[in-house]
C-alpha cells in the first residue's frame, strides 16, 4: 500500500487533502504543539515517513506564545526544560528544531512565514484535544499546494475511533477494550534518510534560562523544584515508579501521605512522554496483576474518558458540560444556606477552617502538583463553600489551571466536572443540602482513609500559601 492510502486508512490521521507531497518542497515540516517530544511521537513518525519517501529532511517548528492565559514562570520553566531536552534528542536524530516567539493571535501567520522560508513539501501537525476537532485546518493557508496531516498523537485509542461523547467509564471501557490490542503497540522511532542540514539555518530561539528570564510571563507563580521538565526526566520517573511503587499501586494510590503514584501527569500534559511508552512499560512490568490493572485503568480508561469529554463536549470547562440530572439536583439546592462561604482569595491563600483542605491547597501552590485523592475532596469543598455551583466550578478551574503543572488539561476539566457536577458519575443518596444527589465527601471520613495527620503536617509548615508566597 502506498503512503497516502496507508495514512488515509489510519484513524489517528486526518486530512483535507490526501495529496502527494509538493515536488517543489525542500523538507517536511512538523508543527509541534501538544506532543512536545522526540520519542514515541506518532506525529513526528508521520513526518519522517513522508520525508523518507521523498528523500527530504524533517524540521520541527514550535511557536512559543507567552501571552496565553496562565502563562507563568512555573509553566514555562517546565515547558522550556522539556523543549531543550526534545531539541537535543531531535538533533541527535538529525532532525531540525526551530522555535519562534509568536503573538497571541498570529500563530498561523507566523507558521506560514516559517513555511515560506523553508519551502515545505508537506506539513504534519499534532492534534490538541482541547481545541475543536478541526482546529488544525487553520494550518492549511500556510501550505498552498502541500498536504497537511493532523495526527492524534497523545492518546492510545484515537479520538475518532471512539467517535462520540461517552457517558461514563463503564460505557467507554468496553469500547476501548475491543480495540486496545490494535492501538497499544510500540510507536517505533524511524531513522531519517536525509539529515536536516540547510545551507542557511533559519533563525531560532534556544530553550534556555536566558530566554525564560526575558519572556513576559506571570512571575508571581514561581517555578517549582520538585518537577524538572523533559522526556529524560519523565523516563527516569517512570523507571522509579515501576521499580518502587507500582507493586503496591492498587492500595497506596489513595494515600497522599505516601506519594504512591507515578507523578507523571505534568509530563503527559505537555506531551513530554507518550501514553504508549508508559502503558507498555507498565503492562510488561514484573508487578502484581491487580496493580497493573489499577494503573492501566487510570492511564488508559480514565485519562482517555477525560479526553473524550473535552474533544466532544464544547462546554467541558463549565458546569454546563455536566448531565441534566446533575444540573437539576444542583438547581434544586441553589438557595441552600452556605456556611462558611469563602471568597476566591481566601481559598487561594489556603485560609479556610479546614486543615486537610488547606494542606491540599498548599501542596498545589508550593509543589505545583496535588495528589489525586485530595483533588476530589478539594473540588467538592469548593462547591460547598461557594455562592453557587457555577461560581464554584469557575473558581476550581481558575486555581487548578493557574497552579497545577498539569492544569489546562482535559483531566482537570473532567475531574472538576466529576466532583462538582457529577460528570461520569451517578446520583448518590441520601439527598444533602447544597450537593443534592451529587456524591459527597466528608472531612472526617476522607481524613480517616489515610494518614491525614502526616499529610497535613507536611503541607502546613513553611511560608503562608497564596500569592504572597510565590517565588
Ligand atoms: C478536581 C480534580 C482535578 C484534577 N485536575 C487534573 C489536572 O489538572 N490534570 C491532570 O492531569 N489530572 C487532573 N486530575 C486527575 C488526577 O487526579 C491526576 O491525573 C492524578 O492525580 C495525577 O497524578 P499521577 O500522575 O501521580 O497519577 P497516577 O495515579 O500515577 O496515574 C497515571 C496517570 O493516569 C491518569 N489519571 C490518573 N487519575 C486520573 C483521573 N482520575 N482522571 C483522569 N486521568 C487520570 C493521569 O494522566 C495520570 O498521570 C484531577 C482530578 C480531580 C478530581
Amino acid at each position: 500500500m502506498d503512503l497516502i492510502a496507508q495514512f488515509a486508512a489510519d484513524p489517528r490521521l486526518a486530512t483535507d487533502r490526501a495529496a502527494p507531497p509538493d515536488p517543489a518542497g525542500r523538507c517536511v515540516v512538523y508543527w509541534m504543539r501538544s506532543a512536545q517530544r522526540a520519542l514515541d511521537n506518532p506525529a513526528l513518525e508521520t513526518a519522517i515517513a513522508i520525508a523518507n519517501q521523498i528523500a527530504q529532511p524533517v524540521v520541527v517548528y514550535f511557536g512559543l506564545r507567552p501571552q496565553v492565559a496562565h502563562a507563568s514562570l512555573r509553566h514555562f520553566a517546565f515547558m522550556l526544560e522539556g523543549l531543550a531536552d526534545t531539541a537535543a534528542r531531535l538533533v541527535h536524530r538529525k532532525i531540525g528544531f526551530v522555535m519562534r516567539l509568536v503573538d497571541r493571535d498570529r500563530a498561523a501567520d507566523e507558521f506560514a512565514r516559517f513555511c515560506a522560508e523553508v519551502r515545505q513539501a508537506a506539513i504534519v501537525v499534532d492534534r490538541t484535544p482541547l481545541r475543536a476537532a478541526d482546529g488544525w485546518r487553520a494550518v492549511i493557508p500556510a501550505a498552498p499546494g502541500a498536504p497537511v496531516w493532523c495526527v492524534d498523537a497523545n492518546v492510545i485509542v484515537p479520538i475518532a475511533v471512539i467517535g462520540r461523547e461517552h457517558y461514563a467509564a463503564r460505557t467507554i471501557r468496553p469500547r476501548m477494550a475491543a480495540v486496545l490490542e490494535r492501538f497499544l503497540v510500540p510507536v517505533g522511532n524511524r531513522r531519517v534518510r536525509v539529515a536536516w542540514a540547510p545551507a542557511r539555518a533559519p533563525a531560532t530561539l534556544e530553550p534556555s534560562r536566558e530566554l525564560l528570564a526575558a519572556l513576559p510571563l506571570d512571575r508571581s507563580v514561581g517555578a517549582v523544584s520538585g518537577f524538572r521538565g523533559g522526556t529524560t526526566e519523565a523516563l527516569a520517573r517512570l523507571g522509579r515508579f515501576i521499580a518502587q511503587r507500582l507493586p503496591d499501586y492498587a492500595t497506596a494510590r489513595n494515600a497522599p501521605d505516601q506519594d504512591g503514584t507515578s507523578q507523571l501527569s505534568p509530563y503527559l500534559h505537555y506531551g513530554q512522554i507518550a501514553p504508549h511508552t508508559i502503558a507498555l512499560a507498565v503492562r510488561d512490568a514484573a508487578a502484581p496483576a491487580q496493580d497493573i490493572r489499577a494503573f492501566s485503568e487510570e492511564l488508559i480508561v480514565r485519562r482517555e474518558l477525560a479526553i473524550n469529554f473535552a474533544a466532544w463536549n464544547p462546554r467541558h470547562a463549565t458546569l454546563d458540560g455536566c448531565e441534566p440530572w446533575a444540573l437539576r439536583t444542583l438547581a434544586r439546592h441553589a438557595r441552600d444556606r452556605r456556611a462558611p462561604l469563602y471568597r476566591e482569595r481566601e481559598l487561594e491563600n489556603a485560609a479556610t477552617h479546614d486543615p486537610l483542605w488547606n494542606a491540599a491547597q498548599r501542596q498545589m501552590i508550593e509543589a505545583g502538583w496535588m495528589h489525586g485523592y485530595p483533588r476530589m475532596y478539594w473540588a467538592k469543598k469548593i462547591l460547598e463553600w461557594s455562592r453557587s455551583a457555577r461560581a464554584a466550578f469557575a473558581v476550581a478551574v481558575r486555581l487548578n489551571d493557574r497552579y497545577e503543572l498539569d492544569g489546562r488539561d482535559p483531566n482537570g476539566y473532567a475531574g472538576i466536572a466529576w466532583a462538582i457536577g457529577g460528570k461520569h458519575d451517578r446520583a448518590w443518596g441520601p439527598e444533602r443540602p447544597i450537593y443534592g444527589t451529587i456524591r459527597y465527601m466528608s472531612a472526617a471520613r476522607t481524613g480517616r482513609k489515610f494518614n491525614s495527620r502526616a499529610y497535613i503536617a507536611r503541607w502546613s509548615d513553611g511560608p503562608p500559601a497564596g500569592p504572597r508566597a510565590r517565588r
